[in-house]
């Protein structure tokens, strides 16, 4: 019969396959919200009077972290949280996943903004998608999403006033994003989800040590009601056949992500260390490049904009 390693609960949820422990409902939240207070701590990723800027997209990663960083945020009196949710224009999908994260912003109280991609860059992914499949673009649309997610962010958070950004971003995304740049011949320029001292806000990702799986086991039993169905367009992505390999792989191999972000961290830190860093002329964020390869998708864009025929001005 399995037991709860830690209380000897008969209700076990779930088994760490690492470690080979078992855990009730309440060891595993307990255990949960202490490795993501850990990793906080770890990498030193908040000041005492942050103003935080989570980055809400209505999924089960950022409602869970917006929930636990609303927890942590109690104790420190001088911080404050604001969640921010990037609507890109996905007609049907972005709508579902708006509501939740409103209602659940409002539910524990949080000031909640959207911003929308249509305000900012004047086109929404759905009318890139069309452009793209007419004129079979350079960058595919999660490609285009994602530079403009991240513009857009950094936008908002300094609209809010922000001093730090928090995103979702899991031990699996950070594994997926440095395996994408060594595919894409980038060698990552340094580590993803810490606080540095250069460039635009930090962004900081607090479950950088927590396994996707986790995330989701931790949002289904305390009950976070979260969007299931993914992105319409995610089959376009790179990154989406890096996940399917890489979760297949952890199945087979436990401990394979954390293993593998404790080593490439060591190498890009020693490295780090070693090289002057260089900066985009645009953006002043950290690159190889004179201008970054986010600023040169962002001149395409607004190249296509001012030509395209969904453009307001056009029509
Ligand atoms: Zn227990
Ligand atoms: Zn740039």
């Amino acid at each position: 019969m399995s037991i709860c390693s830690r209380c000897s609960s008969e209700k076990v949820v779930y088994k760490r396959e690492i470690s080979g422990e078992k855990l009730c409902r309440s060891c595993f939240i307990e255990s949960f919200e202490k490795r993501v207070r850990k990793t906080i701590s770890k990498y030193n990723l908040f000041r005492e009077d942050d103003r935080i800027a989570v980055a809400v997209s209505g999924g089960k990663d950022s409602l869970s972290l917006v929930k636990l960083l609303w927890k942590i945020e109690r104790d420190f009196p001088e911080a404050s949280l604001v969640a921010i949710t990037i609507d890109e224009g996905i007609p049907g999908y972005r709508d579902e996943s708006l509501k939740l994260a409103v209602d659940f912003c409002n539910r524990l109280g949080v000031e909640h903004h959207v911003y929308a991609f249509k305000e900012l860059f004047k086109i929404t992914i759905h009318e890139y998608m069309n452009i793209y499949n007419q004129a079979k673009k350079d960058f595919g649309p999660c490609t285009i999403c994602g530079v403009l997610r991240r513009r857009a962010l950094d936008i908002a958070a300094e609209k809010v006033g922000a001093t730090v950004i928090a995103t979702a971003h899991t031990l699996d995304d950070i594994i997926q994003t440095y395996l994408m740049n060594i595919l894409r011949g980038d060698l990552p320029k340094g580590l993803i989800g810490v606080r540095s001292k250069e460039g635009p806000i930090p962004r900081v990702a607090p479950f950088r040590l927590t396994p996707e799986s986790e995330v989701v086991l931790y949002a289904y039993i305390s009950g976070i009601p979260f969007q299931e169905t993914p992105c319409p367009y995610a089959s376009y992505s790179q990154r989406d056949s890096i996940r399917r390999f890489l979760t297949e792989f952890e199945e087979r191999h436990p401990g394979s992500l954390y293993a593998a972000i404790s080593s490439l961290e060591e190498l890009l830190m020693r490295q780090e260390k070693e090289t002057a860093k260089k900066f985009c002329r645009v953006c002043l964020s950290p690159s190889t490049s004179d201008v970054c390869r986010a600023c040169q998708i962002l001149g395409e864009i607004l190249r296509i904009n001012f030509i395209s025929p969904l453009s307001p001005t056009n029509k």
